[in-house]
């Protein structure tokens, strides 16, 4: 059978499910999409043409709190990949104990193709589509592949045109200007830099040490880099689209940073060695940090990754098949709803100061990400311990046990 994201989410689910002995009406609730909604985008094109482009917003789950997710422009957007992708934001924010529900959103296009004016006008009607089931109390969307804090801003004015007032909580990953909080940019590789120091921390290991890997140096991979290196970690290896480089003696990221700022990409670095993309996963280091795309640690690799640590900043970076040959390794894999959720948490204050209309600084939103992050980690440890299971399935237990408990308090409308 072909590979679907949705069934593997239900696979995941059912298996935790039977783990924590969660009761049939929860199951089979949590098992379904509470609301699926696709969408006609008409939108007409620059060239006097004209083209009806397909839409979904999908909320998986709205018991702890309004549904929270981004929304991709992306061809191979499908429904089944918004739905796990929506079930997966419930378990994130239950993790980490933050009051939403999980949604995704998505639209089939293909944003390289289209002028800055085709995107907006596309951003601007899907809002309008959709716009009856989001809201500041319903549904909070925010940026995930191809979209950003401009598409966010159109998203904004839209909704807010439609009320006739300012609502700057309908959308978080907003710039500044309008209503966006400090420290969001950096905040999922933030959020990945504390859960790799809690990690270290709980395995007596130091800091000055510890050498780290990281794959992909985009949003995330490039604020973990800069993170960890201010913190005394040695990063011996980095990678991106266009190749990788390593240095056994550690890299400087302030030097590094500044290349790719100059460059466009890692490579060419001068004080460091190239590697091949594949083989950089498969270098001598503590921790590795998988900060790319889905499906980079398969069956096929996983028996040549020598870290003692994962942290997977990407989401699903570790396929369930080489999650067998990495527990039979011994190796500590640190799961993404649990590392890369500060991203989800700093929209969360984000979201809380639109509504009170009072902004934080951004030493008072990094302090209150440090202290979610770090309790979720422990939190989620306390349950691995106890439990005897690996942190993966330690941090679906607490998810789902937080969700089924609202799912049960509040009990079934009529
Ligand atoms: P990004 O587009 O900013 O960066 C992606 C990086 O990966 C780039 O450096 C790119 O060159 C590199 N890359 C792409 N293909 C690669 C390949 N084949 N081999 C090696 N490197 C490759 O994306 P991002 O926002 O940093 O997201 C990275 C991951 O983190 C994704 O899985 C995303 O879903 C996840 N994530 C992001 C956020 C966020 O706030 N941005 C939050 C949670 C999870």
């Amino acid at each position: 059978m072909a590979f679907n994201l949705w069934h593997n989410a239900l696979e995941l689910f059912d298996n935790v499910s039977k783990k924590i002995n969660l009761d049939e009406v929860a199951h089979k609730r949590l098992s379904k999409c509470v609301r699926e909604l696709t969408v006609s985008i008409p939108v007409k094109l620059d060239n006097g043409g004209f083209e009806v482009f397909t839409g979904y917003r999908v909320q998986h789950n709205i018991h702890r709190g309004p549904s929270k997710g981004g929304i991709r422009f992306h061809p191979d957007v499908t429904l089944d990949e918004v739905k796990a992708l929506a079930m997966l934001m419930t378990w994130k924010c239950a993790v980490v104990g933050i009051p939403y529900g999980g949604a995704k959103g998505g639209v089939i296009c293909d944003p390289a193709k289209m002028s800055i004016g085709e995107i907006e006008k596309l951003a601007r009607r899907y809002t309008s589509e959709i716009i009856t089931i989001i809201g500041p109390e319903k549904d909070i969307p925010a940026p995930d592949m191809n979209t950003n804090p401009q598409v966010m801003a159109w998203i904004m004015d839209t909704y807010s045109m439609d009320k006739g007032y300012v609502v700057p909580g309908v959308v978080t990953g907003k710039p500044i200007s309008i209503g966006g909080s400090q420290g969001r940019e950096e905040a999922t590789g933030r959020g990945v830099m504390y859960t790799t120091l809690n990690t270290l921390k709980h395995f007596n290991m130091d800091i000055e040490h510890t050498s780290v890997v990281i794959q992909g140096y985009g949003n995330v991979g490039k604020a973990t880099a800069e993170l960890l290196y201010k913190e005394g970690c040695k990063i011996v290896g980095v990678g991106d689209v266009y190749g990788s480089i390593c240095n056994p003696h550690g890299l400087d990221i302030t030097k590094l940073s500044k290349h790719w700022a100059d460059t466009g990409s890692v490579i060419k670095y001068k004080d460091a060695d190239s590697v091949e993309n594949k083989d950089l996963l498969e270098l001598e280091c503590d921790v590795l940090i998988p900060a790319a795309l889905e499906g980079q640690i398969r069956e096929d690799n996983a028996e040549k990754i020598k870290a003692k640590i994962i942290i997977e900043a990407a989401n699903g970076p570790v396929t369930p098949g080489a999650d067998n040959i990495l527990r039979q390794k011994n190796i500590c894999v640190v799961p993404d709803i649990l590392a890369n959720a500060g991203g989800v948490t700093v929209s969360y204050f984000e979201w809380v100061q639109g509504l009170q209309s009072y902004f934080w600084s951004k030493r008072e939103v990094n302090l209150k990400l440090r202290d979610i992050i770090t309790k979720a980690f422990y939190d989620v440890l306390a349950i691995s311990e106890k439990e005897n299971v690996d942190m993966r399935m330690a941090s679906y237990m607490l998810a789902v046990g937080r969700v089924a408990e609202a799912v049960k308090i509040r009990g079934l409308y009529p």
